[in-house]
């Protein structure tokens, strides 16, 4: 698993610096979710294209390809939290149709994946880990795939 590979002891400020941020980088919402599920004895797939009808295509953050059950977290921002997703308010020209588009988007793939029969969870970033781990398990519970095919979901790589 990539994300556990030890790292040496640094040899100096700026190694130090940049394994600080890769940390950083390995404490993002979706990637705390993923590694909670994988503990629980889940396995997913991660950066997996899903190619809809009417050439809509999603890459969520974690798919169960034999429950079809697609599960995103979404930034607060880039997606409008109703919370936290206050407009900026310099460039407005720039970021109003920007972040419009994305939320567009993201009730397209909505609509596109249900269409196909998929199962759409998807939590802000600022919900608890242990929240999103609880509502993707219920997800999954209710959504019984065929004994063949859940074993694809025990044998998808983890992490
Ligand atoms: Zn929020």
């Amino acid at each position: 698993m990539a994300q556990q590979k030890a790292y040496p002891h640094p040899a100096s400020a700026a190694r130090s610096a940049n394994m600080k941020s890769n940390r950083r980088v390995d404490t993002k919402p979706e990637l705390a979710l993923r590694r909670a599920l994988h503990a629980l004895g889940y396995r997913y797939r991660k950066d997996y294209r899903l190619d809809l009808a009417d050439g809509v295509r999603v890459r969520p953050d974690i798919v169960f390809t034999a429950r079809k059950v697609a599960v995103f977290v979404d930034g607060c921002f880039w997606h409008c939290c109703p919370e936290h997703g206050s407009q900026p308010a310099s460039n407005t020209w720039y970021w109003e149709p920007k972040l419009r588009r994305n939320v567009e988007r993201d009730r397209a793939a909505d609509a596109a994946l249900g269409g196909a029969g998929w199962t759409v969870v998807r939590f802000w970033e600022h919900e608890s880990i242990d929240a999103a781990v609880a509502g993707v398990v219920q997800v999954l519970a209710g959504r019984r795939a065929p004994a063949r095919r859940a074993a694809a979901d025990q044998a998808a790589k983890p992490i």
